[in-house]
């Protein structure tokens, strides 16, 4: 199954991307993850992308497609794979397709995760991230056990640098302008899923199976 998680920052993707690939055991690609990595260990990428991930931009195209056509090609992928924050723009959606169309293989579902911006700003505001196994929690909505320590590995979490008020109102913004444009562009391809990404994680992941035609 070849999946792609549409979706503004904080809709849900990573979080639902985790679910996804315990149930399918296919390779979750976030592009986010992969850039905040080459960050981390102060690569030539890492470098170049930091600039642009620090003002809530879009790294250039040219940059995650390399990233995601290399990725693509791990015998991990044979089975299928979740992208998760790519394609953000239209000329990656097309990037995506030719990439896909010379190894003859497509893209299942498109699922949107649809959630209003007051929500997303208070999903992003509280969002805590594992240093070392990349768990996802929630101050509020959902908090580890233990005060700024990961229940599953006893990690550290740790607040973005881009999940400050300033830069979240940015990244939306580029979103709205850059990214959303891609719903029509799957819609017109017959392969759009719209999910409504509110109430619980489990509720939503729900949805998505349901929308994509697992009956469990
Ligand atoms: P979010 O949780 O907001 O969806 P990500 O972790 O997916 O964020 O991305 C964080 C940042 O990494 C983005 O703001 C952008 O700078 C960069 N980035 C990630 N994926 C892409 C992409 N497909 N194209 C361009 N930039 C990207
Ligand atoms: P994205 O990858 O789309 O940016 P995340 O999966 O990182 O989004 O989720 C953003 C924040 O919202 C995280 O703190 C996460 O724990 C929280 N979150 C995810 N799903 C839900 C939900 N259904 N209800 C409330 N909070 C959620
Ligand atoms: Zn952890």
């Amino acid at each position: 199954m070849n999946l792609i998680l549409l979706g503004p920052p904080g809709s849900g993707k990573g979080t639902q991307a985790k679910r996804l690939v315990q149930r399918y055991e296919i390779p979750q690609i976030s592009t986010g993850d992969i850039l905040r990595e080459a960050v981390k260990e102060g690569t030539p990428l890492g470098r170049e992308a930091k600039r642009y991930m620090d003002e809530g931009k879009l790294v250039p195209d040219e940059v995650v497609v390399g990233i995601v056509r290399d990725r693509l090609k791990g015998l991990d992928c044979q089975k299928g794979f979740i992208l998760d924050g790519f394609p953000r723009t239209i000329a990656q959606a097309e990037a995506l397709d030719r990439i896909l169309g010379e190894m003859g293989r497509g893209i299942d579902h498109v699922i949107d995760i649809e959630v209003d911006k007051e929500e997303l700003l208070r999903r992003l505001t509280g969002r805590r991230t594992c240093k070392r196994c990349g768990a996802m929690y929630h101050v509020v909505f959902n908090p580890p056990k233990a005060d700024g320590v990961c229940d599953r590995c006893g990690g550290e979490l740790y607040q973005r640098d881009d999940d400050k008020e300033e830069t979240i109102r940015e990244r939306l913004r580029v979103y709205e302008g850059q990214t959303a444009p891609l719903v029509e562009y799957y819609e017109k391809k017959g392969l759009l899923r719209r999910i409504d990404g509110t109430g619980g994680i489990e509720e939503v992941e729900a949805r998505i199976l349901k929308a994509i035609g697992d009956k469990g």
